[in-house]
């Protein structure tokens, strides 16, 4: 019997419920206390000393690409393999993606590759985090420091990771955060920017609010500033998945060591086994799939109600108007390219069922049989 498993789910409980419905009673729908709230929580959560709240993880990179003096004609150093939202949010300043190709058996940045890039117009480095990987960030940093750049991290679907040493957001100059439901937490759309610096802070919190002075002045604008305001309804649900932050993350890890128990073992299904250690946030499960029949097992596994879906593809760099913009080719970054064609994101999300899993691995099993 066929059943259906979706590739992503919120988990929200009674206490965004609740929190959801005292603002709702309170009348009080925007520019309150709820959103502050969240920041203050959030701020605590990952150990930052600010954190401003927007409307969307995008909003959130546009407000800090702004913050960081970033603009036309500057280069900002990023990875091709992501959401195409780390790359265009340096188009929106006209400043220019370089990309550096990922780590030969993961899905981030290679460090090793960054140097080469840098030119007189590099201004920074944008790393992604991606799937819940924290990115090489010490060796990043190191880059960094002697060439003298700014690191803006994306960490949109990393929250709470950790790798050599240092969690995401810890040595960027600022990091950004994305709430959409797909994510380890979600308030059905919204984002955050964290930093210990001051100023960015300042810069963030006036250009989310039509560019207001900080004692936000209702017709004084000192600079030119956006409607990147999150509502105090969307707050009061970050509220509510922050305090079950630990909960969550571990009820994902939980789902994840499952995952790893269940399809162990099936032929030609490669497991991302290293992101077993403790620092990994875990936001997708991916499997690597040889790419001749990755599409094939793709739409078998979909024909029997197993969501799942290709990530990232294609990568940003083949992106059409990226292609059709910047010369880019296929070819240009090979390890990028391949992950592309060979990764498979299954089903996952906090409440995922024993049973949901037992399905989607008898699905992939039978599916990698029959191609
Ligand atoms: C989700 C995500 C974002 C932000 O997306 P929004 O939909 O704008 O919240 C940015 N970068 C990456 C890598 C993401 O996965």
């Amino acid at each position: 019997m066929n059943q259906f498993v979706p590739l992503a789910q919120a988990d929200l409980g009674e206490v965004e419920r609740e929190r959801l419905l005292s603002v709702f009673d309170s009348g009080r729908l925007a520019l309150g206390p709820e959103v502050r709230r969240f920041e203050e929580s959030f701020a605590k959560a990952v150990g930052s000393r600010f954190a401003v709240a927007v409307n969307s993880g995008t909003s959130g990179l546009h407000l800090a690409v702004r913050a960081l003096g970033i603009g036309s004609g500057d280069e900002v150093i990023t990875s091709p393999f992501s959401f195409v939202a780390s790359a265009n949010c340096l188009l929106f300043e006209g400043a220019r993606p370089v990309f550096v190709d990922i780590e030969a058996d993961g899905f981030n940045i290679d460090p090793a590759k960054i140097a080469q890039k840098i030119g007189s117009r590099t201004k920074g480095i944008l790393p992604v985090h991606v799937f819940g990987e924290a990115a090489r960030m010490s060796e990043i940093a190191a880059i960094a420091k002697v060439n003298d750049l700014a690191i803006l991290e994306d960490a949109c679907e990393s929250i709470m990771a950790y790798g050599d040493g240092y969690k995401v957001g810890q040595l960027g100059a600022a990091a950004v955060y994305g709430f959409y439901p797909n994510k380890q937490i979600t308030t059905g759309e919204g984002g955050m920017i964290t930093t210990d610096d001051e100023s960015i802070y300042d810069a963030c919190l006036s250009m989310r609010n039509q560019g207001r002075a900080t004692d936000m002045q209702w017709l004084t604008h000192v600079r030119l500033g956006y409607n990147y305001r999150m509502s105090e309804l969307t707050a009061a649900l970050g509220v509510g998945q922050i305090e079950r932050i630990d909960q969550i993350l571990r009820q994902r890890r939980e789902a994840a060591l499952r995952y790893f128990d269940l399809l162990e073992g099936v032929e030609g299904v490669r497991l991302p086994i290293k992101w077993a250690a403790p620092g990994h946030s875990w936001f997708v499960f991916p499997v690597r799939i040889e790419p001749e029949k990755r599409d094939g097992v793709l739409s078998r596994l979909n024909e029997a109600g197993v969501e799942s879906k290709a990530y990232f593809s294609p990568c940003i760099h083949l992106q059409e108007f990226y292609m059709r913009d910047f010369g880019y080719q296929e070819g240009d970054f090979p390890e990028a390219e391949l992950r592309s064609r060979e990764t498979l994101i299954l089903p996952f999300f906090t409440k995922i069922s024993a049973e949901q899993q037992q399905y989607v691995a008898d699905s992939l099993r039978g599916a990698m049989r029959c191609s």
